[in-house]
């Protein structure tokens, strides 16, 4: 099964993109299994059920509440999961996917072959799929994503692409993430690019307004992310933006941004009244850099998990990282991160919708997948609590990536969940304790999985 899926990838990508979608792989149409016994965290804000049973069914949920309650299908498979708790897969909102290999990273790295790894160390994690945030070129992105949603690797998330980014000459060079950025200068030419985008599928579209604490002083103008925003909103699309200082995120918001890809640095009464104007605008707070730096317990005894997919040479580069981090540069890391804890409660106390981003892949945002686990712990670390940060990085953000079947565990939705040794309630790093991962009905083979990665460190 798992070879002949590895065939179609390679071969369907060598195709023109009008190549029709492969049928779904054949697990995801086996009969109906019923899994019963388990604490169940739905993805909503409803308290958990205790022993609960759910249904799969050609890879959705059919049933889903109280084991009392279920009405078994005729033939169906049965999983006891007394004693585990489930939750939805999870979504990570702002990913750099296809860069990181190894300790190395860079666009040479970005091939079909690394983009399937990648989503397949998020598949391992439990995150069902994953939007990468305008780092992406040339046709390849569009394919995986396709494919990729047809199913054609059961065992890989499915990637999101707001194919390449738009940023200004100042933001682009050859050895960053915006390489390949759409370089914005006009109002037309920044019209021209989203209509691309619209052309190849793309439903986010990326920007960056930053002035890289005063390094960048030709940062995107006021007048071009207008433009983006008004063409994006004709045809459908939203925008995502890099943007963290407070005057810009006003700008923006009065804008009709949609999404910030990462925390403003300062959260005012002014800004909170102009998010309360703005209430479709949303925020994914993308805190696993700020907080690397004041909390990286994995790097002194790195959990098992972590060492499933990451090498000691790569823990060994990201602590000697960290412990440059001294005198008065690790006490503004500490101020910084305690304002954006800060700003992320209240923020999350006035109504506005926030969703689970982790950078993972980016140049400062860790390992993917492990991110996502580490962008719960810091979400709970600036004061929310457990179930509302599983909430937040399953329903909510399914709901602003647009993606209908996911992020619930709920009868007619893609069977995406995630099983656990422990309940996330109670320690929200329990979320760690995976003992498996099914997605669209597929039960991951985690086991194949880990002795790929382990081969990958053995070989690099
Ligand atoms: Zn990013």
């Amino acid at each position: 099964m798992r070879a002949t899926a590895v065939v179609l990838v390679v071969t369907l990508c060598a195709c023109a993109p009008s190549t029709p979608l492969p049928t779904a792989p054949p697990d995801a149409e086996r009969g109906a299994t019923v899994f019963v016994g388990a604490r169940l965290l739905s993805g909503t804000s409803d308290p958990p059920i205790e022993d609960s049973a759910f249904v799969v069914e050609k890879g959705r949920f059919a049933f889903v509440g109280a084991r009392s309650a279920v009405i078994i299908p005729e033939g169906a498979a049965w999983v006891d999961l007394t004693g585990k708790t489930v939750m939805p897969a999870m979504i990570d909102g702002h990913s750099h996917i296809g860069y990181v290999r190894g300790t190395t990273s860079g666009p040479a790295n970005y091939t079909r072959e690394n983009i399937i790894d990648h989503m397949h160390r998020f598949a391992y994690y439990g995150v069902a799929a994953s939007q990468a945030m305008g780092s992406d070129f040339g046709l390849l992105p569009y394919l995986m994503r396709d494919q990729l949603a047809a199913g054609v690797d059961p065992d890989a998330a499915r990637f999101l692409t707001a194919g390449r980014g738009l940023a200004p000459p100042s933001e682009i060079s050859p050895s960053n993430m915006r390489h390949a950025a759409f370089v914005v200068t006009t109002e037309d030419g920044a019209r021209a690019d989203v209509v691309e985008l619209s052309s190849r599928g793309v439903r986010i579209v990326k920007t960056w307004v930053d002035d890289r604490g005063g390094a960048n002083t030709q940062k995107l103008a006021p007048n071009l992310y207008r433009a983006i925003i008004d063409e994006a909103h004709q045809r459908g699309m939203r925008v995502a933006v890099h943007a963290t200082g407070v005057a810009d995120a006003k700008e923006l918001l009065r804008a009709g941004i949609d999404i910030f890809a990462h925390m403003i640095s300062d959260v005012d009464d002014e800004l909170e009244a102009l998010f309360r104007e703005h209430p479709g605008t949303v925020v994914l707070p993308t805190l696993p850099a700020p907080r690397l730096a004041v909390h990286a317990p994995q790097f002194e005894s790195p959990p098992a998990l972590l060492t499933d997919t990451i090498s000691h040479a790569q823990i060994e580069r990201a602590r000697a990282q960290r412990a440059a981090l001294t005198g008065e540069a690790a006490t503004r890391a500490q101020e910084s991160w305690a304002k954006l804890a800060r700003g992320v409660a209240r923020l999350h106390a006035a109504g506005v919708k926030l969703g689970l981003g982790t950078d993972g892949g980016g140049q400062n945002g860790g390992f993917i997948g492990w991110t996502a686990h580490a962008e719960l712990e810091n979400l709970v670390a600036a004061g929310l609590s457990p179930a509302q940060v599983i909430t937040i990085a399953t329903r909510n953000t399914a709901q602003i990536l647009g993606l209908d079947d996911l992020g619930l565990v709920a009868p007619g939705k893609s069977a995406d969940f995630i099983i656990l040794d422990a309940n996330p309630l109670d320690d929200i790093t329990n979320t760690r304790l995976i003992a498996d991962v099914y997605l669209r009905g597929h039960r991951v083979d985690r086991a194949l999985l880990k002795s790929t990665f382990a081969k990958e460190m053995v070989a690099k």
